[in-house]
């Protein structure tokens, strides 16, 4: 029996002294026990309550959202390595073809995002295009763990199909990934650089949480995702609530040329506030980013919150008529379509006949 309790007490204080293994004094958002926001740490609860007000409540009947879906051209997208492209898959999912090297942000191709297949925010538009019919993908950026951000078994399959993918995570996600069998795996902590061919990728902060499972809640980190070339700046900002974050990485890394921004799961506002933005706020972060052109994603594929399927759009023009900004400027795609960068460019091909 000695021995039992002492065993007990032994593992207890094992157990109750294991630190975090990021923490660092010396950065502000490694903190004891978990990674931080840079602005706003107050506690974000209201989950339980925004359940119970969805129980109990009733919402008006949402007006039909049935929005068309481009036949992407995944022939030229296979055999394009000159020209620079965004191409908006659904949701957050995006490839960006820069330099030659093909990207691909957040890929989510599993029809749930959930941790189980049988249940959870099932899509309501159907994939543009399957995984087999992408280029050959050079790099992946994942921006967090949510289920919607984080898909294995896209990742999985993503690996298979090309072990030479290097796959560009927050700290504290590489171990899941390389559980999965993904041997390629960087994390990276925010500011960090990694150089793929021409292109240089900065992991960027924003406000907003990680989790996956109920003892994990902010052990990995979350952010956006900066890509230079000399050509071309483009930024993705992972899921964000509005903080200053994004004009310190105006200053730090410079003028943005092409961003991608959240758009959707913005009500209700007392609970989403803090973690995803609303149109208005990414019309904030676009000018804060002095950028020339937004796109909008983490919308209009998955219900994951209160607003109806098809208000992004109605509420972007709204902030954007509000604010005098031509439309253009902050653009939403269709599912499929493919953008070409050419015109947002800083230099164009200026070589000598
Ligand atoms: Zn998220």
């Amino acid at each position: 029996m000695k021995w039992v309790l002492l065993f007990i007490l032994v593992f207890a204080g094992v157990s109750g002294c294991q630190s975090f293994r990021y923490y660092d004094p010396n950065k502000a958002h490694h903190g004891e026990n978990q990674f931080l926001n840079n602005y706003d740490n107050s506690p974000k609860d209201g989950f339980w309550k925004w359940q119970w007000e969805r129980l109990t409540s009733s919402r008006p009947p949402e007006p039909p959202f049935h929005p068309e879906i481009v036949k992407t051209d995944t022939q030229f997208l296979q055999g394009n390595r000159q020209e620079s492209t965004l191409t908006w898959i659904g949701h957050s999912t995006s490839l960006i073809q820069l330099s030659g090297v093909n990207i691909l942000m957040d890929p989510v191709f599993s029809d749930r995002v959930s941790p189980v297949s049988f249940m959870g925010p099932k899509r309501l538009v159907p994939l543009p295009f399957e995984i087999s019919d992408l280029p050959a993908i050079d790099v992946v950026l994942v921006s967090h763990s949510h289920y919607d951000h984080l898909d294995l078994p896209t990742l999985r399959a993503l690996a298979q199909r090309n072990s030479q993918t290097l796959f560009l995570v927050p700290l504290g996600n590489e171990a899941l990934l390389k559980s999965q069998g993904i041997k390629n795996v960087k994390e990276m902590d925010w500011w960090d650089e990694t150089k793929v061919k021409d292109l240089t990728v900065v992991l960027t902060p924003a406000q907003h949480w990680s989790q996956r499972s109920l003892f994990d809640h902010n052990k990995s980190l979350w952010g956006g995702w900066y890509v230079k070339t000399s050509r071309l700046h483009v930024f993705y900002s992972g899921d964000t609530g509005y903080s200053r974050d994004f004009q310190d990485i105006r200053i730090k890394l410079g003028e943005v040329d092409v961003a991608l921004l959240p758009v959707g799961t913005y009500e209700p506002r007392w609970f989403m506030k803090k973690q995803h933005v609303n149109p208005e706020e990414a019309v904030q972060i676009h000018e804060d980013l002095k950028a020339k052109l937004s796109i909008g994603v983490h919308w209009g594929t998955f219900r994951l919150s209160d607003e109806a399927m098809s208000l992004p759009p109605v509420d972007l023009q709204k902030a954007l008529e509000a604010k005098n900004l031509d439309a253009r400027v902050f653009r939403l795609l269709k599912h499929g379509e493919i953008l070409k960068l050419k015109n947002y460019e800083r230099v164009y091909a200026e070589v000598p006949h």
